[in-house]
């Protein structure tokens, strides 16, 4: 079946001001688009109907890779993930974490900012406009129900994002701008654990960039895909940590992506890690808590239960990466 776009309006400002007052405008009823990997396929399922798309490809200042005062390692939204996987100046988690994401064609054209700003992703809501009107509109789809888990009435649509899980367990933050104002907040309070409102950031906010901390932390990325050339992760395990010279763990944050509709922080497990130092048992013992109340849903691609069984030997590879990474 050809699915064609429905008809818009197309801007492209210069600049993030001129941008953010599109993005104000009443008479518009607005999107951002970065490089529409994602949203130009909903807008042809119908799953957003925009007047306006206000695109950032012209937006020069919110391209590339920089070093503030503070020596936080600053991504600009634009930044293209083929630019960003090969990119020396970023923490190397990150360039590895872009370079599994989709294919090397969605690659060139997708973004930084699109990618932390990904909707959540479901097998209901990612199907064709007829489909979904023969099977009833589920809650995200403005209909009563969840398909998912019927008996409840949330939605469990899964935050599918690649950088974000790393992002936050690399403690990044994000500086968002509007008419209103400019905003810096940390990477794990972009996102809400409900499937249809997943962002915390309104519609007429730009995320302009993304900032890391850089020094001092040992990192690594897990992705389980059903094909290692496009697929969506399945389940994503960002891992981070500090250590002492003696090797024993002086902080540590463990994040889950992909098995909810935001990325999941092991706090047990992390607090489990510290003052400890990374044998196989312990772990062994880390991964067993991380996956403990981690409770994918089954609304992607395998079944929750092979998903929820991969959660510790992704978090134990993870871990068991930071090891090996002793530089
Ligand atoms: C076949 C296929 C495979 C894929 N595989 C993966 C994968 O493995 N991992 C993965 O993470 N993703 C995957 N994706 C999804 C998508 O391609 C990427 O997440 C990509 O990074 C999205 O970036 P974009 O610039 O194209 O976003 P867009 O499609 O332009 O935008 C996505 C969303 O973000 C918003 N947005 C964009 N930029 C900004 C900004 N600066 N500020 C605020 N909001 C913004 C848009 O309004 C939209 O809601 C895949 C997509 C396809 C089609
Ligand atoms: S989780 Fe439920 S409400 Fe959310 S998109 Fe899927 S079927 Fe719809």
């Amino acid at each position: 079946m050809t699915m064609r776009l429905p008809n818009f309006e197309y801007v492209a400002p210069a600049t993030v001001d001129e941008a953010a007052r599109l993005l104000s405008d009443p008479g518009r009823s607005s999107l951002i688009v970065g490089g529409g990997t994602d949203l130009f396929p909903k807008m042809k399922r119908r799953q957003a109907a925009p007047t306006t798309l206000v695109s950032l490809s012209g937006v020069d200042e919110m391209r590339g890779v920089r070093f503030d005062s503070a020596g936080n390692c600053v991504i600009g939204a634009s930044t293209l993930l083929a630019d960003l996987a090969v990119s020396h100046q970023v923490p190397p988690v990150m360039a590895i974490a872009a370079a599994s994401i989709a294919s090397p064609q969605i690659r060139n054209t997708a973004t930084v900012g699109g990618n932390l700003c990904l909707d959540t992703r479901c097998n209901y809501i990612d199907m064709p406009e007829t489909w979904r009107e023969a099977s009833g509109h589920c809650l995200k789809d403005g209909g009563e129900v969840c398909w998912v888990a019927p008996r409840g009435n949330r939605c469990w649509a899964i935050n599918s994002s690649d950088l974000a899980p790393v992002a936050v367990a690399l403690e990044g933050s994000v500086r968002l701008t509007s008419v209103h104002g400019e905003r810096l907040i940390p990477v794990e309070d972009l996102y809400h654990d409900d499937g249809i409102a997943c962002h915390t950031k309104s519609s007429e906010e730009i995320l302009v960039e993304l900032l890391l901390p850089t020094g001092g932390t040992r990192a690594a990325y897990r992705k389980l895909r059903r094909r290692g050339s496009i697929d969506f992760p399945l389940l994503g395990v960002a891992a981070s940590a500090r250590f002492d010279e003696a090797g024993t763990c002086v902080s540590a944050r463990m994040v889950i992506g992909a098995v909810a509709p935001a990325p999941v922080r092991a706090t047990e497990a992390e607090e489990f890690l510290i003052g400890r130092q990374f044998t196989d048992e312990v772990i062994g013992e880390a991964a067993g808590i991380a996956s403990g109340p981690v409770r994918p849903q089954d609304n992607t691609d395998t079944g929750s239960r092979y998903r929820k069984w991969m959660v510790p030997v992704l978090v134990g590879r993870a871990l068991s990466d930071l090891v090996a990474d002793d530089g």
